[in-house]
Formats: structure tokens, sequence, C-alpha cells
């Protein structure tokens, strides 16, 4: 072990919010820097690799709005733009901030250690580099911790096999082969959609079927980019006042005060539409109103009905155990119509799950699959997966996966209390997981910025949350997510992995802040106006 390298702040991760957030601490001046644990900048855009992977938010609502010269000179070639694109994207923004230079790639934190006398955070990284740090800033991203099945086998397969998340940069074989994707979330819908016609077999294992719309995308002419580019502002100040931090705004009609005609017309409209104006610019109550949501389930679950051509395979491919909108919605590219096809077969895993994964294949109850290739589309520890996969000692002995080890606790999803001096963008019980998340980390990030600059000014060497600041947060979360009809889902948003000790069946996580992204960016707004109330600042 070498001397320690000391910066005044670090930040980990340099993805989506890292970025921004370096860009930030830079031009303050301060003596900071990034830690990424991968090989080059891009997070979530730099790792997931696989076929078919592009944004669900629209393209120029979800790049950052920070720089005017970012938002004049950049492109979006498409509506909903690509993984390869959306990588270049960042790539441009860290270039045209020169950014690289303030980064430390291959460099990730295993472990952190608060000392209370010399008020710095120790961070040791793989490898045996040691750094310190007066304030540390996390952007270790939501959905950065790929899990996998834990099936009997799994290491004797024979062919290609890995998680979507570590989709190899090297070109991966297609044509001819037979391919197995376990998982139907936004992954797996995204990958079997694209790979369909490219594949000789396609065997999907499907434990349970998520509700899904048509994206509706389209490519961004020239013209349509400088439109774009003269709306900026308007777009902007539209995805502030959304909940969900999108250029569409909800019908407020009230669902009960329109007839089921009207209804309808709107649906018929919302399903053409791009995007999730299907979840953004509907009723309300949907969400919130059981006979609500069984009128939109009813809706979408008879146009998957016409667009399969086998019955038994759309009611197979239709949702029974939750409401639409309940969970995360995927967005979706011709998925359903990849079930018309004579190479694609369905495999209902709740009829006959997988027994084990052999030396050449899949084995269910009823049969064995041949593969040369396993795809595991199976999710993410979300939200506080990264934070556990590092061993935080926070001060009077406090260990942070101890302390949310049946789910976190907060302070805005931006501090936790007995981790002195670490900052959160994108924390888990922040809105940013739950939102459009760019729109949403610019605000974390401006926040903590802020939030440091007051520190360093007035001299502040230690801050802390308050419990009781805590606490009051904490219930927040807790009342908004029991509001919903999302509270009894099996999604990532409530905490659910079924691949992951303890959070699995019957668990109950309230990793994230659902009032909405408006009334978060207010509450932080007033926290930071009013002087940090909730905060120890010595
Ligand atoms: P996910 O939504 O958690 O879906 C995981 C899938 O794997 C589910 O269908 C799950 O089944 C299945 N699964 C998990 N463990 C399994 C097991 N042991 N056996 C069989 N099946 C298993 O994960 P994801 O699809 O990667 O999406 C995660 C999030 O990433 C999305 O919700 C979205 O926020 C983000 N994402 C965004 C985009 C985008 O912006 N364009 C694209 C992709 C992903 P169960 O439902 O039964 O648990």
């Amino acid at each position: 072990m070498t001397d320690p390298i000391h910066h005044h702040v670090i930040v980990l991760g340099a993805g989506v919010s890292g970025i921004y957030q370096i860009h930030r601490l830079v031009e303050l001046g301060l003596d900071a820097i990034v830690l990424e644990a991968d090989e080059d900048l891009g997070g979530t855009w730099y790792r997931n690799r696989y076929p078919g992977c592009r944004f669900d938010s629209e393209s120029y609502t979800y790049g950052y709005s920070f720089s005017r010269e970012v938002l004049d000179e950049w492109h979006w070639k498409e509506r909903f733009s690509s993984q390869p694109e959306n990588l270049r994207y960042l790539n441009f923004v860290a270039d045209k901030f020169d950014l690289r230079r303030h980064m430390r790639f291959d460099s990730r934190v295993e472990a952190m250690r608060w000392d209370d006398d010399l008020r710095l955070w120790t961070l040791d990284v793989a490898g045996g580099r040691r750094y310190t740090a007066r304030f540390v800033i996390s952007a270790i991203g939501v959905l950065s911790t790929p899990t996998l099945p834990r099936y009997q086998g799994m290491e004797e397969f024979e062919g290609d096999a890995f998680h979507t998340y570590w989709w190899p940069k090297q070109e991966v074989p297609l044509e001819g082969r037979r391919v197995g994707v376990i998982g139907t979330g936004a992954t797996g819908i995204q990958v079997i959609a694209e790979i369909a016609s490219q594949v000789d077999q396609l065997f999907v294992f499907q434990r349970r079927p998520n509700w899904s719309t048509p994206l509706n995308n389209s490519p961004i002419s020239e013209q349509e980019m400088a439109e774009i580019r003269a709306r900026y502002d308007e777009i902007f100040a539209t995805c502030a006042i959304s909940n969900g931090g999108f250029e569409h705004l909800p019908d407020r009609r009230g669902f009960w005060n329109v007839t089921p005609e009207q209804r309808r017309a709107l649906w018929d409209e919302l399903y053409a539409t791009p995007g999730f104006a299907i979840l953004a610019r509907n009723f309300p109550e949907i969400y919130l109103d059981e006979e609500a949501n069984r009128e939109i389930s009813e809706y979408v679950a008879e146009r998957i009905r016409g667009r399969v051509h086998d019955p038994e395979i759309a009611e197979k491919l239709i949702p029974k155990d939750h409401g639409f909108g309940t969970q995360r919605l995927p967005l979706e590219t011709r998925y359903f119509e990849a079930y018309n096809r004579g190479n694609v077969h369905l495999v209902d895993l709740s009829e006959t799950p997988i027994e084990r994964i052999t030396r050449s294949g899949i084995q269910t109850t009823a049969a064995h699959h041949d593969l040369d290739l396993i795809v595991y589309a199976t999710g993410f520890d979300a939200i506080t997966g990264a934070w556990d996969r590092i061993d935080i000692h926070g001060a009077g002995g406090a260990v942070l996966a101890e302390k949310w080890r049946d789910g976190p606790s907060t302070f805005f999803g931006l501090m936790t209390r007995r981790f002195p001096n670490l900052l959160m963008v994108a924390g888990p019980q922040s809105v940013s997981g739950s939102t459009n998340f760019p729109r949403a980390i610019e605000g974390g990030v401006d926040w903590v910025t802020r939030f440091l600059e007051h520190a360093i000014e007035h001299g502040v060497t230690r801050f802390e949350a308050h419990a009781e600041a805590e606490r009051e947060w904490t219930e927040e979360v807790v009342r908004r997510h029991e509001k919903l009809l999302a509270r009894r889902s099996r999604g990532w948003f409530t905490g659910y992995n079924s691949n992951v000790a303890g959070h699995g069946e019957g668990s109950v996580r309230y990793v994230a802040y659902f009032g909405g992204a408006p009334k978060y960016a207010e509450l932080i707004r007033l926290e930071a106006e009013s002087g940090y109330p909730g905060v120890d600042l010595e």
C-alpha cells in the first residue's frame, strides 16, 4: 500500500450523474476527481451494449440541459436514441469540458472508512490504491449492480452466456444460433424484439409477463432538430412540472368525469404517441384507483390480443398479477409481433419452471432446450445494490450495509445519518429512480454543489443529517409509496429482486420517492433556502 492520495472532494462514478457533478466541481475550482470502476466513462451507457438497447425517454429530454452550447451543437438522430449514440454523447460532453483528466478509471472503490478525528474519508480501491477526501459524493447509479439467477449448473453451460449488462464489446454472432433469453423486463423486451429476426431459434423464458406499449421511435431530421433546439427552454420547463420529468402532462379532466368512449379515444391516441405518453398523459386515477386501473389494463390487454396471432400465447403475454403502470413500463418496438414468427418460442416458467442449466442448454420441468447462447436479462439489485457492495464504515462504528439491511433511510436521498460528509446523487429515496433520470439528477447535482459551496464558504469540516430530519423524510417516502397501487407490485421500484437474499417475496423496501419530481425539487430547494435546518454543520 502506497501513501494515500488526497483530494478535497472525490466523486464515485463517471456515468450520467458523475460527469455533470465533476463538471460543476471543476467550475468551482475545487480539487476534485472521479473514481470510476470501469475502464472508461459512461456508466449505464458504457456497460449495456446489448442489441436493441436505447432510451425510452425522448432523447432531447434525456440530454443535459445545463449547457446551451451542448444543446446547440448536439444533433439527436432518433427520438429514442440507441446506446452507441448515447455513449458518444456522454463522451462529447466530457471532452467538450475537458473532464477526462479529472477521472481515474479502473478504480473500483471497495471500502470507505470515516475518521472522525481527522474528519476525512479513506477510500480503498481494488488493486491497492488508497485515497483520502474531506467530502465524498457518490454517483454510483441506481441500476449498476446486475443480478444473475441462481440456477443449478449455470457454470457448466458450454455455449456463450452473459448478463445483458455485461454484453461483450466484441460482436456476438447471432445468425444461425439457438438463443435463450431469460427475463422479460425492459431489457429482455428490447433484446427479444431486436434479435428475433437475426437468430435461428429464440426461446424466451418468461417467469411473469410485463405490460408493454409501443415506443413509436422515429428519426430526427436536421430541420426537426432545429425546431427542437428552438423549443428547448419550453421542453425543459414542461419536464420540470411533470411528475416523471417528461414532456408529457397528465389529463386532468378526471377519469370518472368523462365517458368510457372518451377514455378510449384518449388511450387510442396515447397508444400511438411516442414514449411514456401513455403513462404520463393519462388520467392520474389509473395509479390510485383499482377500478380505473382495471379499465386501462383491459384496454392494453386488448391491444396485445390484437397483435399476437395465437390467442393462447397472447394470454400468456398479458400480466394477470399486476395492473398496467404499477411496475416500470417497458416500451417496445414490434415486441408482440416477434411471437408471430415461427422461430420464436415462449416458454412459460409459471407452468414449466427451469430445473437447471445443463452443458448444452436449459432444462425445464417439461423439456430440454438446446442452446448456443444464454442471455440473462434478469435485472439488477436496484438502488441500494451498488452501496451494499462497498464496505462503508461511518461514525461511531456504523456500517452502511447494516443500517440499510431492511431498507434504506436517508435525508432526501441526499445524505444518510452516521455517514458524515457523504453526499449522494441519485441516492436511495431520492426522486431519481422514479423519473426521467437526467432531469432529476441535474437537480440533485445542483443541490449537492450548492450545499458544498455553502459548507466550504462557512468553513464546515463535518456535516451530518439530523436524526429527526431523516426519520421524517423516510416516513414521507413510505407515505407516498403506500398511496400507489404500485405498492403491491414486485418490481425493482419497490425493491423486489428474487435473486438477492432478503429482497424477494414478502420483503418491502422503500427505495424511491414517489411524490413526483416537482414536489421533490420544491422540498430540497426550501431546505437549501432555509440554510439547511435538517443538517448539523460543524
Ligand atoms: P427487470 O425489470 O428487473 O426484469 C428482470 C426480468 O428477469 C423479469 O422479467 C424477471 O421476472 C426476470 N427474472 C429475474 N430473475 C429470474 C429468475 N431467477 N428466473 C427467471 N426469470 C427471472 O430488469 P431489466 O429488464 O434489466 O430492467 C431494469 C430497469 O432498467 C428497467 O425497469 C428500466 O428502468 C431500466 N431499463 C431502461 C431501459 C431504457 O431506458 N430504455 C432499457 C432497459 C432497462 P419477474 O418479473 O418474475 O421478477
